[in-house]
């Protein structure tokens, strides 16, 4: 296998990881190769999906070069600090630098234990993996920073959860698997020295234009805080609920990580949550603004003894910081409103005319995603606005906001079809609905079927085109094919 790899992580100190290898299955098939995306890496898509892929692609072989780890970290979960988490089930085999120059991890996720796997099998289901496949590709697409996924193979071995589950390895692939969590491990420890190699390395490896700035923590910081909040103001845009974002699962480059009980809005609602496990709401839609400042307190605080040489100006310095994430997504989240209204200048009244519309859309229980591609329509010739105003509970409140729109649109000098045809680049006419992520697991878990699987991926890799055959996949669900809850993949 020609991965020409060029590791760095694995170059750090012993505390970093443990070397570890995957540990060996009975029957590896391949669901997926991303063709695409092993393009990108340099990679032969047709030997991946080969019998020989299969079992690099499953951890039975380790192509050359490959230095296979599991990385330490810790992590806030639901707010508790644990100060040992680590890659309990996830392997990594080195790092990639693709056609693009961009370097990256490749990682087999539920390659079996490791010396950080606690209590767990060190496994993946198949239903899992192949969630993880979809959305995290139909983010891509979106063209919301994530992780990617390169492939799935099934192990032909069962694993064992509530019930009995055909095994599974997603090959992921990341800017880094650095987490906040990962600088809580070496603070929780003491380790100013690891600290410090740490951040340096992540300023080098994300921010490599803010290296020299005297002081690598504090860029890093200043990058991680931009980077988050401009995340999940993607998030919000897109209707995107992460439901787990513990620090462990909060990555360093400002990619989305960790897709375990996700879910996208069906109508629109801020207190919407779907993880099972998420009895308070924590991670709940409207949540995600402040938590991910929450999360940016926590690296702040790991990076306290880094950040100045005095304690007292080092908590100043960080509390001022972390303040500012309030400020920087608000522009971030201003400037994904702005363009999914079509609106190209900057108004004072704008944030207020959205907030009006998102109340509008929650009181009359409004698909998000089929809201704002009608939009688009309306954008482009008011005719269309019947067909809006039909989605709420009481029209009269679209018009009523619609009139207050057109006002704000007449002050830019934008012909309609192209404002149209803009919004259209931003508000997707396809998202990973869950109930077809239900249906594609069902199909693939139940029947060996990956028709459903391949549709749904097919389709989420053009999300802002109109794809007339495929129509039915746009769609909300009906009253009984709603999912209420999520569930983790573990
Ligand atoms: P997650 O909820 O997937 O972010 O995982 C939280 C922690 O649990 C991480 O340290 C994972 O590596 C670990 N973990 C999750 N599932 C398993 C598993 N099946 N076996 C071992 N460790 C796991
Ligand atoms: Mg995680």
């Amino acid at each position: 296998m020609n991965f020409a790899f060029d590791n760095t992580y694995a170059r750090l100190p012993d505390r970093f990881h443990a070397r570890v290898s995957p540990a060996r299955v009975r029957e590896p098939r391949v669901v997926k190769v991303n063709r695409a995306l092993a393009e990108l890496l340099g990679l032969d898509a047709d030997r991946l999906a080969s019998a020989e892929g299969a079992q690099v692609l499953a951890g039975n072989a380790l192509p050359e070069g490959a230095e296979s780890i599991a990385l330490a970290y810790a992590g806030h979960q639901f707010g508790s600090f644990v100060s040992q988490l680590g890659d309990g089930r996830a392997i990594l085999l080195g790092e990639v630098v693709g056609k693009d120059g961009k370097r990256r991890d490749i990682q087999l996720k539920g390659a079996g234990r490791t010396p950080f796997s606690r209590g767990g099998d060190g496994r993946a289901a198949l239903g899992p993996v192949l969630r993880e496949y979809v959305v995290s590709e139909a983010m891509a697409a979106l063209g919301v920073p994530t992780t990617r996924a390169l492939a799935a193979v099934t192990t032909g071995e069962p694993v064992y959860r509530e019930e009995v589950l055909p095994g599974a390895v997603l090959t992921r692939v990341a800017a880094s698997h650095i987490r906040v969590g990962t600088f809580q491990f070496f603070a929780a420890r003491g380790d100013r020295e690891a600290l410090a190699t740490l951040a340096s390395y992540a300023l080098a490896r994300h921010y490599p234009d803010a290296v020299g700035s005297g002081n690598d923590a504090l860029a890093l910081l200043d990058h991680v805080l931009e980077a988050q909040a401009n995340l999940v103001a993607r998030w919000l845009g897109v209707g995107f609920v992460h439901g787990v974002m513990n620090t462990d699962n909060t990555s360093i480059s400002g990619e989305t990580i960790d897709y375990g009980p996700c879910a996208f809005l069906d109508e629109y609602d801020p207190e919407k949550k779907f993880s099972s496990i998420d009895r308070g709401g924590r991670y709940a839609f409207g949540n995600q603004p402040g938590i991910a400042q929450w999360n940016m307190a926590r690296l702040a605080e790991a990076l306290l003894p880094l950040l100045a040489d005095d304690e007292k100006e080092a908590v100043r310095v960080a509390t001022e910081r972390v303040q500012s994430f309030t400020g920087l997504f608000v522009e971030a989240h201003e400037r994904v409103l702005r363009a999914k209204l079509g609106l190209v200048r900057e108004e004072d009244e704008d944030l207020a005319l959205a907030a009006d519309l998102l109340d509008r859309l929650a009181s009359n229980h409004v698909d998000y995603t089929v809201f704002f591609r009608g939009l688009c329509a309306s954008a482009a010739d008011p005719a269309a606005d019947a067909q809006v105003a039909s989605l709420f509970a009481e029209p009269g409140a679209f018009r009523e906001w619609a009139e207050a729109w057109r006002r704000r649109l007449a002050k830019e000098d934008v012909a309609p079809e192209a404002r149209a045809s803009a919004m259209r680049g931003v508000n997707p006419a396809f998202i990973p609905r869950n109930h077809r992520i239900e249906e594609l697991i069902q199909a693939a878990v139940l029947r060996d079927d990956f028709g459903p699987f391949e549709t749904l991926v097919q389709v989420l890799s053009r999300p802002y085109d109109d794809q007339p055959e495929l129509a039915h996949l746009s769609e909300p669900p009906q009253p009984e094919e709603r999912v209420q809850y999520t569930f983790c993949g573990t």
